[in-house]
């Protein structure tokens, strides 16, 4: 049994999210988190809502309520959608939680203490008639760029230019539209990044088996040379900074984010000191046999391949840096952006208002951004879903038991032993049962779940060829083999699917009166899995699983969502 420590990019505190973002991280990391469960590993899955942070200030001004009250109110949210798609998280914390605080300033005297920190004098834009400085968000004015009159201080949307809130032409203040500006001098700390560039190339190097993608990104931003960077703002939202001279001042979110991983994992061993410990997941020999893997969307692996390594490599203390970063490209809503503002695409709550959540768990997964961009169509959804889930799963399913009932009454049949068909069979489950774990190790998700299809696929094709129907009449015996070996598929496809479809597995486990605790990897030979129900086990017949998706119901929901330019 090996322990797996589970994160996902912390999704951020200004409303729910859209499909997009929950493929590139919070579902990948459950249905990896789910499968290692069911292999029998420890596992610690953590997730966590980014609340600090000038967006969620100016969301909070918006919504018209205090920061701190919005926050919370939003973190009851994001929690409940998640845990309503299934999210076996072992802990969803805040960053914004007393534990979080008391690690990132830890770090940053850490890093302090190894020469890594530095004091410098920064020019920034004050507000006169806000009386307050306006980092980030809190300017606007227009790219000097691209022209858009309504850039940000940190970043052009129209462009992506990353940008100072100095650099902007005729600035304004973004909570009041104040023009009244002024430039003043801020003390602020830097993290000596350029000093890590030798380690932390070192340490990538040792990382020969991530994905390409994350390698990439990592290479680049060390080759063009990393710039210090400042990681305190002069805001009140936020973890205040521990130094003399910086009252009033707080971290920097994308400083503090990270290191929420661990303040999340407090948080989770505070709710129970007796019997959980935070540190032997996180800190020293007591962690040092864990797998740290981490789950993103590639926007977010700078942060998580650079950023995060450097505070925890610079603190010289023996923390668990990640072993594996899985990294994902986009997924687009028809071949464009998913947006908030122009009602495009569709968000967590709104999938679920419309179908169950493992519907939409097979869906992405199946077609998860790994390789590449991938594109959502509600005709491409509808038919992955029509085919693979309804007529390759479901129809399989309510075929077999609904025969079984009617003629052999509502109990595993007896009678005959497997011969040519059945022996066949189970050598090609073999082969495919090693294939879907290995792809499942390695984090092929894409490929995993065309296995997973492959093997449901073989349950068809069995009993096309054992047609139990058929035989019935001329050879009881032969089609209760038939019936027999179609009811011990199901029972193995409800085993195996639990990772993806959690919800459809356990109503499958349930026709077929297996509890939970007997729901483990299967271990052995298929041809003992195909013996596991004995003649004499009681089954009951399902509604049917899956219904299929109609074309009227694809009309309104491209009405309702968006659908092709
Ligand atoms: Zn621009």
């Amino acid at each position: 049994m090996s322990r797996i420590l589970i994160t996902s990019a912390l999704p951020y505190i200004n409303g729910v999210k859209h499909l997009g973002n929950m493929v590139g991280s919070m579902l990948p990391a459950d249905v990896y988190a789910r499968f290692q469960r069911l292999r029998g590993h420890e596992v610690l899955c953590i997730c966590a809502t980014d609340e600090h942070g000038t967006p969620a200030e100016l969301a909070a001004r918006e919504a018209g309520q205090d920061v701190a009250a919005y926050c919370a109110e939003q973190h009851t949210i994001q929690k409940d959608i998640g845990e309503r798609f299934g999210f076996s998280w072992d802990y969803f914390g805040r960053s914004s939680s007393p534990q979080n605080a008391a690690l990132t300033q830890h770090l940053c005297t850490k890093l302090d203490d190894a020469g890594l920190i530095e004091e410098r004098v920064v020019e920034q834009v004050y507000s006169i008639d806000d009386a307050r400085f306006l980092p980030d968000r809190y300017i606007v004015g227009t790219c000097p760029k691209c022209g858009y009159e309504n850039a940000r201080g940190d970043q052009c949307e129209n462009c992506t230019s990353v940008l100072d809130p100095t650099d902007l032409i005729d600035a304004r203040s973004a909570i009041s539209g104040s023009t009244n500006l002024e430039v003043r001098k801020s003390r602020h700390l830097y993290l000596l990044q350029s000093k890590m560039v030798n380690r932390l190339r070192a340490w990538l190097g040792t990382k020969t088996d991530w994905p390409v993608l994350v390698t990439s990104i990592a290479r680049k931003w060390l080759d063009e040379g990393l710039h210090d960077r400042c990681i305190t703002r002069d805001l009140k939202w936020g973890i205040p900074v521990n130094r003399p001279g910086f009252e009033g001042k707080v971290f920097y979110v994308w400083f503090d984010a990270p290191i929420e991983y661990i303040g999340a994992t407090r948080e989770w061993a505070d709710a129970a000191p007796d019997a959980r410990d935070w540190k032997s997941w996180w800190y020293g020999e007591a962690a040092e046999d864990v797998r740290y893997v981490q789950f993103m969307g590639k926007d977010n692996v700078p942060f998580h391949s650079i950023g995060f390594p450097t505070t925890l490599l610079g603190s010289n203390e023996p923390w668990k840096v990640v072993d594996y970063i899985k990294g994902f490209n986009w997924l687009t809503y028809y071949g464009g952006k998913f947006s908030t503002s122009q009602k495009r695409g569709v968000f967590m709550d709104q999938a679920l208002e419309i179908l169950p959540a493992d519907i939409w768990r097979y869906y992405l997964m199946a077609n998860a951004p790994e390789g590449s961009d991938a594109s959502f169509t509600w005709e491409h959804f509808a038919g992955t879903i029509n085919k693979d889930l309804a007529d390759v799963l479901g129809n399989f399913i309510n075929r077999i038991l609904r025969f079984a009932k009617s003629k052999f009454g509502e109990t595993v049949p007896d009678g005959g032993v497997p011969g040519e068909v059945e022996a066949n069979l189970t050598k090609e489950l073999d082969a495919r049962l090693l294939a879907y774990g290995e792809l499942f190790e390695r984090m092929e998700f894409r490929k995993a779940l065309a296995e997973l299809r492959a093997i449901w696929a073989l349950g068809n094709e069995y009993l096309t060829e054992a047609a139990p129907w058929a035989t019935f009449k001329q050879d009881r015996d032969a089609a209760a083999v038939g019936v027999r070996t179609g009811i011990n598929l199901i029972r193995l496809f409800a085993i195996i699917s639990q990772p993806v479809i959690p919800t459809l597995s356990r109503q499958m486990l349930k026709a077929l009166h297996v509890t939970d605790s007997q729901a483990i990897w299967p271990n052995t030979p298929a041809a003992e899995l195909l013996q596991a129900l004995k003649p004499g086990h009681a089954f009951s017949v399902p509604d049917v699983l899956v219904q299929k998706i109609e074309d009227e119901q694809i009309a309104d929901w491209k009405e309702r969502f968006g659908g092709a330019e």
